[in-house]
């Protein structure tokens, strides 16, 4: 099928690359021209696993192609819209401007019969307003949210979990959700569940799942608080309880929190769109959930300074990790980067490395200084503070090894990934969260 994604960021490029995977011709389409130059010539224009490959093949096969003419849209029998929706920037709603924007640049190249599928997180009312701009011109519109993790992205993308389609009621409807099925051929062959619904459902379905997964990370967190007023173990605590099968172990891994460019900005724009409903008390808890994630934060900033006896003044701090989550160079929100810039702030010498986003970081936060590799930033340091679970810091770095490196013996471990056992009787002081 032709096919035509608009907006290639983290959701798009890799939507255009894997659709161009499993035999589809695909246009990708951005008004950003460096985003758009580099997928041109087969480079990925962010860090993430796999989608290096499938855009080389893509490019080579002829199948997938990228352009900043909106024009190139037109022909295409089903066009993705995966534009981003920001936080707005004087309050918690989401920023509207790209999809209304992306959608009003769609309409001219529209034919009669083409489908408008919608993958952007949008606030629960978006597709029926949409839908009143894209009926006219014969094309139909449907919401297929996207639950891709940044990290397995390509992944998740070319063998969801479930499919999602809001369609609207009729022949039309049945018709699109026909094409949806064609276009995830390789996911219905193989029975994945594909869930047709109505517009509103399909909305809530995306936010409701990443405001569930919050709350989980924050409920975890919560537990870590009282942990550290009892001098508990919350590590234990959620093996324990996520042995209960309607519970479940996941997402109950106590640290700094979530971030990204996802989760934080989703619950708060629930939250604001709930209130614009007049059911703000039902969503009201998801305040809570993000007050709870921001005091993580300062848990690990406390912890660090305490550490070192009450200030960080001048102490050299090894800041192992910047994305928000490993596999990803995503630095949305990312509370990785968030611990680094107030230990900075407090005036600790804060060196801060990553395998991916030390670029994304450096243009962002040019204050703080960085370090390629790993070991050239623990070198010397006065405290090690481990914020994000890459695999080169939580398995690969032994104890023994940073003794050889360090002048102290500080271990603060942000997502309790550490074996902190091991650390410990290497002669390391660990601090992990929620932990004794
Ligand atoms: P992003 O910022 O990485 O990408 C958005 C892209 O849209 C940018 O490249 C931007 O230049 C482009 N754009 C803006 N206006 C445009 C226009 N008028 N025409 C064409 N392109 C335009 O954002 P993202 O992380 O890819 O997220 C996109 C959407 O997908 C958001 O609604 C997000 O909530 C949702 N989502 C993201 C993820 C994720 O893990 N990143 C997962 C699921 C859903």
């Amino acid at each position: 099928m032709r096919l035509s994604v608009i907006g290639c960021g983290y959701l798009g490029a890799v939507h255009a690359a894997a659709m161009a995977s499993i035999g589809h011709e695909v246009v990708g389409i951005d008004v950003d021209q460096r985003k758009i130059d580099a997928l041109s010539k087969g480079l990925a224009p962010f860090f993430e696993p796999g989608l290096q490959e499938i855009l080389t093949e893509g490019i080579a096969s002829g199948r997938l192609s990228f352009t900043t003419d909106m024009g190139a849209a037109s022909g295409a029998q089903v066009h993705f819209v995966g534009v981003g929706t920001p936080q707005q920037k004087d309050g918690y709603a989401a920023d509207m401007t790209y999809v209304n924007a992306a959608v009003d640049e769609l309409i001219p190249h529209l034919s009669p019969g083409d489908i408008v599928a919608g993958k952007s997180t949008v606030p629960v009312g978006t597709a029926a307003t949409l839908a009143e701009r894209v009926t006219p011109t014969g094309a139909t519109l449907v919401w297929n949210p996207e639950f891709l993790r940044e990290g397995w992205a390509v992944q998740d993308t070319v063998d969801p979990d479930r499919l999602v389609a809001g369609v609207p009621a009729g022949p039309d409807g049945e018709r699109a959700a026909d094409i949806l099925r064609e276009v995830y051929h390789p996911s219905v062959a193989k029975n994945t569940p594909f869930i047709v619904t109505d517009y509103a459902t399909a909305e809530l379905v995306k936010v409701a799942a990443n405001a569930f997964l919050a709350t989980k990370i924050s409920f975890i967190n919560a537990m870590a608080e009282i942990a550290e007023v009892t001098g508990a173990d919350v590590t234990q605590l959620a093996d324990a309880i996520g042995h209960d099968a309607r519970i479940g172990r996941r997402f109950l891994g106590a640290g700094i929190g979530f971030g990204g460019g996802c989760l934080p900005k989703d619950i708060r724009a629930f939250a604001a769109r709930a209130e614009e409903l007049g059911r703000g008390e039902s969503v009201g808890f998801l305040r809570e959930v993000d007050a709870i994630n921001m005091r993580r934060r300062d848990r690990a900033v406390e912890l660090v300074v305490n550490a070192m006896g009450g200030s960080v003044f001048e102490k050299k701090v090894a800041v192992l990790g910047a994305a928000f989550k490993p596999h990803s160079d995503d630095i949305r929100d990312s509370p990785a980067l968030d611990v680094a810039v107030r230990l900075h702030g407090l005036g600790a010498d804060v060196i801060v490395t990553d395998p991916a986003a030390i670029e994304n970081a450096r243009r962002i936060h040019p204050q703080l200084s960085y370090a390629e590799e790993r070991d050239d930033a623990i070198r010397d340091a006065d405290a090690v503070v481990l914020v994000t679970e890459w695999d080169e810091y939580r398995r690969e770095l032994p104890a023994e090894h940073a003794s050889t490196l360090t002048t102290g013996r500080i271990v603060v471990d942000g997502r309790n990934g550490l074996d902190a056992d091991a650390w410990r009787a290497a002669g390391w002081t660990y601090y992990g969260m929620g932990r004794p």
